[in-house]
Protein backbone atom coordinates (compact mmCIF):
# COMPACT_ATOMS: atom_id res chain seq x y z
CA UNK A 1 0.00 0.00 0.00
CA UNK A 2 1.05 3.54 -0.44
CA UNK A 3 3.17 5.10 2.61
CA UNK A 4 -0.13 8.35 2.67
CA UNK A 5 -3.18 5.68 2.79
CA UNK A 6 -1.16 3.06 5.24
CA UNK A 7 -1.14 7.16 7.30
CA UNK A 8 -4.46 7.25 6.80
CA UNK A 9 -5.11 3.91 8.21
CA UNK A 10 -7.11 3.71 11.88
CA UNK A 11 -5.83 0.24 13.59
CA UNK A 12 -6.97 -1.26 16.48
CA UNK A 13 -4.84 -3.85 17.92
CA UNK A 14 -6.82 -6.36 20.75
CA UNK A 15 -4.33 -7.58 23.17
CA UNK A 16 -1.08 -6.22 24.45
CA UNK A 17 0.92 -9.32 25.15
CA UNK A 18 3.90 -10.21 23.20
CA UNK A 19 2.31 -10.54 19.53
CA UNK A 20 -0.03 -7.04 20.07
CA UNK A 21 2.83 -5.36 21.12
CA UNK A 22 5.19 -6.40 18.61
CA UNK A 23 2.21 -5.95 15.96
CA UNK A 24 1.76 -2.63 17.41
CA UNK A 25 5.87 -1.56 17.27
CA UNK A 26 6.02 -2.62 13.53
CA UNK A 27 2.30 -0.97 12.59
CA UNK A 28 3.56 2.49 13.99
CA UNK A 29 6.89 2.31 12.36
CA UNK A 30 4.79 2.08 8.53
CA UNK A 31 3.11 5.05 9.87
CA UNK A 32 -0.38 3.93 10.74
CA UNK A 33 -2.30 5.47 13.10
CA UNK A 34 -1.93 2.47 16.28
CA UNK A 35 -4.24 1.69 19.59
CA UNK A 36 -3.92 -1.47 21.28
CA UNK A 37 -6.29 -2.33 23.43
CA UNK A 38 -6.11 -4.43 26.91
CA UNK A 39 -8.22 -5.90 28.95
CA UNK A 40 -6.28 -6.06 32.16
CA UNK A 41 -6.10 -2.88 34.53
CA UNK A 42 -1.99 -2.87 34.50
CA UNK A 43 0.31 -5.64 32.51
CA UNK A 44 2.24 -8.52 34.14
CA UNK A 45 3.56 -11.81 32.94
CA UNK A 46 4.02 -15.07 34.83
CA UNK A 47 7.24 -15.82 36.52
CA UNK A 48 9.04 -17.68 33.98
CA UNK A 49 11.73 -17.57 31.48
CA UNK A 50 11.39 -17.76 27.58
CA UNK A 51 13.95 -18.11 24.75
CA UNK A 52 13.94 -15.70 21.66
CA UNK A 53 15.19 -16.94 18.59
CA UNK A 54 17.60 -15.28 16.29
CA UNK A 55 14.26 -14.71 13.65
CA UNK A 56 12.83 -13.32 16.79
CA UNK A 57 16.00 -11.40 17.20
CA UNK A 58 16.35 -10.28 13.59
CA UNK A 59 12.86 -8.32 13.77
CA UNK A 60 13.85 -6.56 16.91
CA UNK A 61 16.82 -5.22 15.25
CA UNK A 62 14.83 -4.60 11.90
CA UNK A 63 12.78 -2.53 14.10
CA UNK A 64 15.54 -0.46 15.89
CA UNK A 65 14.27 -2.19 19.44
CA UNK A 66 17.12 -5.01 19.46
CA UNK A 67 19.32 -3.25 22.35
CA UNK A 68 16.10 -2.47 24.29
CA UNK A 69 15.32 -6.36 24.56
CA UNK A 70 19.04 -7.62 24.88
CA UNK A 71 19.97 -5.49 27.43
CA UNK A 72 17.51 -7.47 29.92
CA UNK A 73 18.25 -11.07 28.33
CA UNK A 74 21.23 -13.23 28.16
CA UNK A 75 22.31 -14.55 24.48
CA UNK A 76 22.83 -18.61 24.32
CA UNK A 77 24.63 -20.06 21.60
CA UNK A 78 23.12 -23.91 21.68
CA UNK A 79 20.16 -25.95 23.61
CA UNK A 80 20.84 -29.57 25.29
CA UNK A 81 18.36 -32.45 25.31
CA UNK A 82 19.23 -34.86 28.30
CA UNK A 83 17.54 -37.82 29.73
CA UNK A 84 15.97 -38.09 33.27
CA UNK A 85 19.04 -39.00 35.16
CA UNK A 86 21.33 -36.14 33.16
CA UNK A 87 22.99 -38.59 30.22
CA UNK A 88 23.43 -36.37 27.15
CA UNK A 89 21.13 -36.91 24.30
CA UNK A 90 21.69 -34.51 22.37
CA UNK A 91 23.19 -30.74 21.95
CA UNK A 92 23.04 -28.36 18.79
CA UNK A 93 23.15 -25.01 18.10
CA UNK A 94 20.11 -22.85 17.44
CA UNK A 95 18.86 -22.80 13.76
CA UNK A 96 20.26 -19.35 12.27
CA UNK A 97 18.62 -16.62 11.09
CA UNK A 98 21.05 -14.42 8.93
CA UNK A 99 23.24 -13.03 10.96
CA UNK A 100 21.88 -13.75 13.82
CA UNK A 101 22.84 -16.89 15.63
CA UNK A 102 21.95 -16.83 19.40
CA UNK A 103 19.04 -17.33 20.96
CA UNK A 104 18.23 -15.01 23.89
CA UNK A 105 16.94 -15.80 27.27
CA UNK A 106 14.53 -13.13 28.94
CA UNK A 107 12.19 -13.73 31.87
CA UNK A 108 8.95 -12.70 30.61
CA UNK A 109 8.03 -9.95 32.57
CA UNK A 110 10.66 -8.05 31.64
CA UNK A 111 10.40 -9.22 27.62
CA UNK A 112 6.69 -7.75 28.57
CA UNK A 113 7.97 -4.45 29.97
CA UNK A 114 11.15 -3.94 27.15
CA UNK A 115 8.25 -4.26 24.26
CA UNK A 116 5.40 -1.95 25.98
CA UNK A 117 8.36 0.30 26.83
CA UNK A 118 9.53 1.28 23.61
CA UNK A 119 5.65 2.39 22.49
CA UNK A 120 4.56 6.32 22.69
CA UNK A 121 2.90 6.91 26.04
CA UNK A 122 -1.18 6.49 25.53
CA UNK A 123 -0.66 3.81 22.34
CA UNK A 124 -2.04 1.07 24.75
CA UNK A 125 -5.25 1.49 26.33
CA UNK A 126 -5.57 -0.55 29.25
CA UNK A 127 -8.57 -1.54 30.87
CA UNK A 128 -10.40 -2.22 27.57
CA UNK A 129 -11.59 -5.42 27.40
CA UNK A 130 -13.42 -6.50 24.36
CA UNK A 131 -16.73 -7.42 24.21
CA UNK A 132 -18.16 -7.46 20.29
CA UNK A 133 -17.14 -7.25 17.39
CA UNK A 134 -18.98 -6.32 14.05
CA UNK A 135 -17.03 -6.75 10.68
CA UNK A 136 -18.98 -4.14 8.12
CA UNK A 137 -16.69 -4.72 5.32
CA UNK A 138 -14.00 -1.76 5.08
CA UNK A 139 -14.19 -1.07 8.73
CA UNK A 140 -15.06 -2.41 11.87
CA UNK A 141 -17.03 -1.50 15.29
CA UNK A 142 -16.04 -2.56 18.63
CA UNK A 143 -17.92 -2.26 21.96
CA UNK A 144 -15.69 -2.79 25.43
CA UNK A 145 -17.31 -3.79 28.12
CA UNK A 146 -16.01 -0.42 29.63
CA UNK A 147 -19.22 1.18 27.92
CA UNK A 148 -16.35 2.31 25.12
CA UNK A 149 -16.97 1.77 21.42
CA UNK A 150 -14.36 2.29 18.61
CA UNK A 151 -14.44 2.25 15.08
CA UNK A 152 -11.24 0.80 12.87
CA UNK A 153 -10.37 0.26 9.43
CA UNK A 154 -8.41 -3.01 10.64
CA UNK A 155 -8.82 -4.75 13.92
CA UNK A 156 -5.73 -7.15 15.08
CA UNK A 157 -7.01 -10.13 17.21
CA UNK A 158 -4.26 -10.45 19.39
CA UNK A 159 -6.38 -11.84 21.95
CA UNK A 160 -4.33 -14.50 22.82
CA UNK A 161 -5.69 -18.27 23.15
CA UNK A 162 -9.28 -17.74 24.42
CA UNK A 163 -9.37 -15.02 21.91
CA UNK A 164 -13.29 -13.42 21.65
CA UNK A 165 -12.11 -11.67 18.37
CA UNK A 166 -11.79 -15.90 17.17
CA UNK A 167 -14.75 -17.21 18.72
CA UNK A 168 -17.39 -13.85 17.07
CA UNK A 169 -15.85 -14.09 13.80
CA UNK A 170 -14.04 -17.05 13.02
CA UNK A 171 -14.00 -20.34 14.83
CA UNK A 172 -16.48 -21.45 17.74
CA UNK A 173 -14.32 -24.01 18.58
CA UNK A 174 -12.54 -23.87 22.04
CA UNK A 175 -8.93 -24.68 23.55
CA UNK A 176 -8.28 -28.18 23.48
CA UNK A 177 -6.48 -29.99 26.25
CA UNK A 178 -3.16 -31.59 25.80
CA UNK A 179 -3.26 -33.71 28.64
CA UNK A 180 0.07 -32.25 30.29
CA UNK A 181 0.25 -29.66 33.47
CA UNK A 182 3.01 -26.88 33.05
CA UNK A 183 4.39 -25.90 36.69
CA UNK A 184 6.67 -22.87 36.06
CA UNK A 185 9.00 -20.76 39.00
CA UNK A 186 11.69 -18.49 38.51
CA UNK A 187 14.14 -19.76 41.18
CA UNK A 188 17.27 -17.63 42.59
CA UNK A 189 20.60 -19.12 40.84
CA UNK A 190 22.02 -20.37 44.33
CA UNK A 191 19.37 -22.24 44.63
CA UNK A 192 19.97 -24.04 41.61
CA UNK A 193 22.32 -26.92 43.10
CA UNK A 194 25.06 -26.10 40.42
CA UNK A 195 23.02 -26.25 37.63
CA UNK A 196 23.32 -22.62 36.29
CA UNK A 197 26.77 -22.48 34.86
CA UNK A 198 26.45 -20.95 31.94
CA UNK A 199 23.85 -19.46 29.22
CA UNK A 200 22.13 -22.48 27.70
CA UNK A 201 19.07 -24.48 28.13
CA UNK A 202 18.62 -27.63 28.91
CA UNK A 203 15.78 -30.04 28.76
CA UNK A 204 15.47 -33.77 30.72
CA UNK A 205 12.97 -35.91 29.68
CA UNK A 206 11.71 -39.08 30.45
CA UNK A 207 8.82 -40.43 32.24
CA UNK A 208 6.18 -38.50 30.42
CA UNK A 209 7.76 -35.25 32.22
CA UNK A 210 9.86 -32.59 30.69
CA UNK A 211 12.28 -30.27 33.04
CA UNK A 212 13.14 -27.38 31.48
CA UNK A 213 16.57 -25.05 32.81
CA UNK A 214 16.62 -21.61 31.42
CA UNK A 215 19.43 -20.00 32.92
CA UNK A 216 18.30 -15.82 33.60
CA UNK A 217 22.33 -15.62 34.35
CA UNK A 218 22.05 -11.27 33.85
CA UNK A 219 19.14 -11.74 37.03
CA UNK A 220 21.46 -14.30 39.12
CA UNK A 221 17.98 -16.57 38.59
CA UNK A 222 16.89 -19.49 36.70
CA UNK A 223 13.75 -20.29 35.19
CA UNK A 224 12.55 -23.98 36.30
CA UNK A 225 9.96 -25.41 33.98
CA UNK A 226 8.86 -28.91 34.94
CA UNK A 227 5.86 -30.21 32.02
CA UNK A 228 4.18 -33.38 33.13
CA UNK A 229 1.53 -35.29 32.61
CA UNK A 230 -1.94 -34.67 33.86
CA UNK A 231 -5.60 -35.80 33.18
CA UNK A 232 -7.01 -32.72 35.35
CA UNK A 233 -7.98 -29.92 32.55
CA UNK A 234 -9.18 -27.34 35.55
CA UNK A 235 -7.35 -24.31 33.50
CA UNK A 236 -5.35 -22.85 36.61
CA UNK A 237 -5.16 -26.54 38.32
CA UNK A 238 -4.11 -27.15 42.08
CA UNK A 239 -1.15 -29.17 43.04
CA UNK A 240 1.04 -29.76 45.99
CA UNK A 241 4.16 -30.07 46.39
CA UNK A 242 4.37 -34.51 46.57
CA UNK A 243 2.01 -33.65 43.59
CA UNK A 244 5.07 -31.55 42.08
CA UNK A 245 7.92 -34.15 43.36
CA UNK A 246 5.83 -36.97 41.93
CA UNK A 247 6.51 -36.27 38.67
CA UNK A 248 10.54 -36.04 38.61
CA UNK A 249 10.60 -39.18 40.64
CA UNK A 250 13.68 -40.71 39.47
CA UNK A 251 15.70 -37.34 37.53
CA UNK A 252 18.97 -36.16 38.45
CA UNK A 253 18.97 -35.73 42.06
CA UNK A 254 19.85 -31.89 41.85
CA UNK A 255 16.49 -31.94 39.61
CA UNK A 256 14.44 -33.25 42.49
CA UNK A 257 16.49 -31.11 44.98
CA UNK A 258 15.23 -28.12 42.89
CA UNK A 259 11.81 -29.18 43.38
CA UNK A 260 12.00 -29.79 46.74
CA UNK A 261 13.18 -26.57 47.71
CA UNK A 262 10.32 -24.77 45.75
CA UNK A 263 8.02 -22.12 47.63
CA UNK A 264 4.38 -23.29 45.94
CA UNK A 265 3.19 -19.54 46.47
CA UNK A 266 5.63 -18.90 43.80
CA UNK A 267 5.13 -22.07 41.19
CA UNK A 268 3.04 -20.73 38.31
CA UNK A 269 0.61 -23.99 37.65
CA UNK A 270 -1.24 -24.11 34.42
CA UNK A 271 -3.10 -27.05 32.63
CA UNK A 272 -2.22 -26.91 29.07
CA UNK A 273 -4.06 -26.25 25.96
CA UNK A 274 -3.96 -25.32 22.28
CA UNK A 275 -6.02 -25.04 19.57
CA UNK A 276 -7.03 -26.78 16.29
CA UNK A 277 -5.97 -25.19 13.49
CA UNK A 278 -8.27 -22.35 11.90
CA UNK A 279 -9.41 -22.11 8.44
CA UNK A 280 -9.50 -18.66 7.79
CA UNK A 281 -7.51 -15.87 9.87
CA UNK A 282 -8.88 -12.93 8.15
CA UNK A 283 -12.12 -10.82 7.22
CA UNK A 284 -12.54 -7.74 5.21
CA UNK A 285 -11.06 -5.19 8.13
CA UNK A 286 -10.25 -8.19 10.80
CA UNK A 287 -6.96 -10.48 11.26
CA UNK A 288 -5.85 -12.88 13.59
CA UNK A 289 -2.37 -13.21 15.04
CA UNK A 290 -0.47 -15.16 17.68
CA UNK A 291 -2.31 -17.40 20.21
CA UNK A 292 -5.10 -16.02 19.06
CA UNK A 293 -4.75 -17.55 15.45
CA UNK A 294 -2.51 -20.46 16.31
CA UNK A 295 -2.16 -21.63 19.65
CA UNK A 296 0.64 -24.13 19.93
CA UNK A 297 1.73 -26.54 22.94
CA UNK A 298 5.04 -24.80 24.00
CA UNK A 299 7.03 -27.95 23.78
CA UNK A 300 9.12 -26.45 20.45
CA UNK A 301 9.51 -22.97 22.40
CA UNK A 302 7.70 -21.25 19.04
CA UNK A 303 4.67 -19.34 20.54
CA UNK A 304 5.93 -15.96 21.63
CA UNK A 305 8.08 -16.31 18.89
CA UNK A 306 5.78 -17.09 16.14
CA UNK A 307 3.95 -13.93 17.58
CA UNK A 308 6.62 -11.76 16.65
CA UNK A 309 7.53 -13.27 13.11
CA UNK A 310 3.44 -12.83 12.85
CA UNK A 311 3.68 -8.83 13.61
CA UNK A 312 6.46 -8.60 11.22
CA UNK A 313 4.82 -10.46 8.18
CA UNK A 314 1.32 -8.15 8.61
CA UNK A 315 3.38 -4.87 8.44
CA UNK A 316 5.45 -6.68 5.21
CA UNK A 317 2.09 -7.33 3.66
CA UNK A 318 0.82 -4.15 4.18
CA UNK A 319 3.10 -2.43 2.79
CA UNK A 320 3.81 -4.54 -0.20
CA UNK A 321 0.14 -5.42 -1.09
CA UNK A 322 -2.00 -2.79 -3.49
CA UNK A 323 -5.02 -2.52 -0.34
CA UNK A 324 -5.60 -3.89 2.88
CA UNK A 325 -7.92 -7.02 1.81
CA UNK A 326 -4.71 -8.01 -0.04
CA UNK A 327 -2.36 -7.48 2.40
CA UNK A 328 -4.68 -9.78 5.03
CA UNK A 329 -4.78 -12.38 2.37
CA UNK A 330 -0.70 -12.36 1.75
CA UNK A 331 -0.40 -12.54 5.38
CA UNK A 332 -1.99 -15.51 5.59
CA UNK A 333 -1.00 -17.16 2.67
CA UNK A 334 2.42 -16.30 3.75
CA UNK A 335 2.37 -17.25 7.59
CA UNK A 336 -0.42 -20.23 7.93
CA UNK A 337 1.37 -22.78 6.72
CA UNK A 338 4.50 -22.25 9.08
CA UNK A 339 2.10 -22.33 12.03
CA UNK A 340 0.11 -25.51 10.75
CA UNK A 341 3.29 -27.00 10.64
CA UNK A 342 4.38 -25.93 14.14
CA UNK A 343 1.03 -26.83 15.53
CA UNK A 344 1.26 -30.23 14.51
CA UNK A 345 4.32 -30.94 15.51
CA UNK A 346 4.11 -29.26 18.64
CA UNK A 347 1.39 -32.02 18.97
CA UNK A 348 2.78 -34.81 17.44
CA UNK A 349 5.95 -35.48 19.66
CA UNK A 350 8.26 -38.05 18.68
CA UNK A 351 6.94 -42.03 18.25
CA UNK A 352 7.47 -44.91 20.80
CA UNK A 353 9.96 -46.04 18.30
CA UNK A 354 12.14 -42.95 17.74
CA UNK A 355 11.88 -41.99 21.68
CA UNK A 356 13.13 -46.06 21.76
CA UNK A 357 16.00 -44.93 19.60
CA UNK A 358 16.64 -41.93 22.16
CA UNK A 359 17.79 -43.47 24.74
CA UNK A 360 18.83 -47.02 23.52
CA UNK A 361 19.10 -49.36 26.11
CA UNK A 362 16.76 -47.51 28.58
CA UNK A 363 13.91 -47.42 26.53
CA UNK A 364 11.46 -45.73 28.92
CA UNK A 365 8.54 -45.83 26.90
CA UNK A 366 8.26 -49.50 26.28
CA UNK A 367 8.96 -50.19 30.07
CA UNK A 368 6.29 -47.57 31.09
CA UNK A 369 2.72 -48.49 31.86
CA UNK A 370 0.45 -46.77 29.01
CA UNK A 371 -0.87 -43.89 31.41
CA UNK A 372 2.95 -42.81 31.77
CA UNK A 373 4.43 -43.03 28.15
CA UNK A 374 5.38 -39.74 27.05
CA UNK A 375 2.60 -38.37 24.67
CA UNK A 376 4.50 -35.57 22.84
CA UNK A 377 8.08 -35.38 23.17
CA UNK A 378 10.45 -32.38 21.93
CA UNK A 379 11.85 -32.55 18.83
CA UNK A 380 15.67 -31.79 19.25
CA UNK A 381 16.13 -29.71 15.96
CA UNK A 382 12.85 -27.37 17.82
CA UNK A 383 13.66 -27.55 21.34
CA UNK A 384 11.66 -24.71 23.84
CA UNK A 385 13.53 -21.84 23.98
C1 LIG B 1 3.62 -23.29 29.87
C2 LIG B 1 3.94 -22.44 28.66
C3 LIG B 1 5.27 -22.27 28.27
C4 LIG B 1 5.57 -21.53 27.13
N1 LIG B 1 6.87 -21.40 26.74
C5 LIG B 1 7.15 -20.72 25.61
C6 LIG B 1 8.49 -20.58 25.16
O1 LIG B 1 9.43 -21.05 25.80
N2 LIG B 1 8.72 -19.90 24.00
C7 LIG B 1 7.70 -19.35 23.27
O2 LIG B 1 7.98 -18.74 22.21
N3 LIG B 1 6.43 -19.45 23.67
C8 LIG B 1 6.14 -20.12 24.81
N4 LIG B 1 4.85 -20.22 25.23
C9 LIG B 1 3.78 -19.65 24.39
C10 LIG B 1 3.63 -18.16 24.58
O3 LIG B 1 3.44 -17.83 25.95
C11 LIG B 1 2.44 -17.68 23.78
O4 LIG B 1 2.49 -18.21 22.49
C12 LIG B 1 2.45 -16.16 23.68
O5 LIG B 1 2.25 -15.60 24.95
C13 LIG B 1 1.38 -15.67 22.70
O6 LIG B 1 1.39 -14.27 22.67
P1 LIG B 1 0.08 -13.50 22.23
O7 LIG B 1 0.40 -12.05 22.33
O8 LIG B 1 -0.44 -14.04 20.96
O9 LIG B 1 -1.03 -13.90 23.32
P2 LIG B 1 -1.02 -13.60 24.88
O10 LIG B 1 0.34 -13.55 25.44
O11 LIG B 1 -1.99 -14.56 25.49
O12 LIG B 1 -1.63 -12.12 24.99
C14 LIG B 1 -2.99 -11.87 24.75
C15 LIG B 1 -3.36 -10.54 25.40
O13 LIG B 1 -4.70 -10.23 25.05
C16 LIG B 1 -5.39 -9.79 26.21
N5 LIG B 1 -6.82 -10.08 26.00
C17 LIG B 1 -7.43 -11.29 26.00
N6 LIG B 1 -8.74 -11.16 25.77
C18 LIG B 1 -8.98 -9.83 25.63
C19 LIG B 1 -10.16 -9.06 25.39
N7 LIG B 1 -11.37 -9.63 25.24
N8 LIG B 1 -10.04 -7.72 25.29
C20 LIG B 1 -8.83 -7.11 25.42
N9 LIG B 1 -7.68 -7.79 25.68
C21 LIG B 1 -7.77 -9.14 25.77
C22 LIG B 1 -4.77 -10.60 27.34
O14 LIG B 1 -4.98 -10.00 28.60
C23 LIG B 1 -3.30 -10.60 26.93
O15 LIG B 1 -2.60 -9.48 27.42
C24 LIG B 1 4.52 -20.94 26.38
C25 LIG B 1 3.20 -21.08 26.79
C26 LIG B 1 2.90 -21.82 27.93
C27 LIG B 1 1.46 -21.97 28.35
Amino acid sequence: MKAEDIKNLKIAIIGAGYGGAAAAKALSLLGADVKVYEQAPQMGEVGAGIGLRPATMARFREWGIFDAVAKVSSPSDYFEILTAAGEPIMKDTWPEFGEEKQTYLIHRGDFIEALLGVLPEGMVQLGHRLETIEDKGGRSVLTFTNGETVEADLVVGADGIKSVVREQLFSDKGPVFSGEHAYRAVISADDAHGLVFDDNLRMYIGKGTKVYLLPLRHRNQMSFDITALNPDGTWAPEVTKEGLLATVDGFDERLVNITRGLDMETVNIRAVYDIDPVDTWHKASVVLMGDAAHSMLHHQGQGANSAIEDAGALADALAQAGSVKEALALFQAIRKPVTDELQRISRQGWSEEEVNDVFPGQKPAAQMPTSQKPTSVTAPAQSKG
